[in-house]
């Protein structure tokens, strides 16, 4: 048990112990210059472990998915998502700042897009419609529950994409999670896309950072585009190497967070007045909501901070995310805190 049970995100983590030795260790160089050591083996250990050509750091995967779709669109262009993407409602608008493009929702099932109902919103060429430029995937959904889109869907996304030209893009903040609970390589996950976007800041703890992966040619481009939102940084080598130790070691650990998840929604399912679906939880978060009581979440905070367990609301839901910095005991305790405000 941790002295706060902090179920808000897996973004919460601190770095471990393994890491503040790997800053202290790590080759340091000037990165804009393209000479941090730590830097380029992390680009290109990510890359490797993604089946891609080149990786390109960025301070975030809001950075890195925003790169990436500014290098597949041209302002006015219409990029293909999920109606709860966080590259659409999570990002401050910065599709429309940095890319100038506009989004085509599509509503899905638990964040999964039926391929023929993508395909439907591919915009015929005529001179009255945007122009379609790119699909986009989100890896484990986020807001669907850190639900997995299974290996088949991308694939016939990716089919989709090809048949019309259209370039296909992965966000894949926690492609990681993805991995672990299907065993579906990595590489297999990621060889359909032109380019993914991962995250080194939540499940695997690091302080900082995403990486984005896809062609040498497309990470070039990237690098000046990452400049010119002021994202060069000079000795990021120490943030990198936090970021190598996620990859080589934290990975396969994820499972736990898993199994924890588990726990935490069927004991909050149990609860009086819960609504939950067990169907959504399928890797580290929870989402569930007391229909009626949407008023009293104010209370119910404070109520949870008394006992030691952070949650985060989110207007009309209560979101609990597991991670490396919490472990059984806090899932125990974050139940009966539920319990007993519930009860
Ligand atoms: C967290 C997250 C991101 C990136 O978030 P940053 O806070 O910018 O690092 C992107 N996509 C999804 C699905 C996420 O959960």
């Amino acid at each position: 048990m941790h002295e706060i049970s902090d179920f808000r995100s897996d973004t919460v983590t601190r770095p471990t112990p393994e890491m503040r030795e790997a800053m202290a260790r790590a080759p340091l160089g000037d990165d804009v210059l393209g000479d941090d050591p730590t830097v380029n083996e992390l680009e290109a250990e990510t890359a490797a472990l993604l089946g891609k050509e080149a990786g390109l750091f960025v301070p975030s995967g809001t950075m890195g998915n925003q790169i990436a779709l500014a290098l597949h669109t041209q302002p006015g262009q219409e990029v293909i998502c999920e109606f709860g993407a966080h590259t659409y409602n999570n990002e401050s608008g910065a599709l429309a700042r940095i890319a100038g493009a506009q989004v085509r929702p599509v509503h899905g099932k638990l964040g999964v897009m039926e391929p023929g109902e993508v395909e439907r919103m591919v915009r015929p060429s005529n001179i009255h419609n945007p122009r379609t430029a790119v699909i986009t995937v989100e890896n484990t959904h986020n807001a669907a529950g850190g639900t997995i889109v299974p290996i088949e869907n991308i694939r016939a996304l990716a089919a989709t994409a090809r048949k019309h030209g259209l370039k296909y893009h992965m966000d894949g903040a926690r492609l990681w999670n993805a991995h672990v609970a299907t065993g579906v390589a990595l590489k297999d996950w990621c060889a359909p896309f032109d380019t993914i976007s991962v995250c080194l800041s939540k499940g695997l703890c690091a302080p900082v950072g995403s990486v984005v992966a896809g062609s040498r040619a497309d990470m070039e481009r990237g690098r000046y585009l990452r400049k010119q939102l002021g994202g060069g940084m000079r000795q990021a080598g120490l943030l990198a190497a936090c970021g190598l130790v996620g990859i080589r070691s934290l990975i396969p650990r994820l499972q736990q967070d898993h199994v924890n998840a588990r726990k935490l929604a069927q004991g909050l399912a149990r609860l009086p007045g819960v609504q939950l679906d067990l169907s959504s939880v399928q890797t580290n978060i929870v989402y569930f909501a007391v229909p009626g009581r949407e008023a009293q979440f104010d209370e119910w905070m404070k109520r949870l901070e008394q006992q030691r367990v952070k949650a985060l609301y989110l207007g009309n839901r209560w979101r609990l995310v597991t991670h490396h910095d919490v472990d059984e005991e806090d899932v125990q305790r974050a139940l009966a805190a539920w319990a007993q405000i519930l009860g």
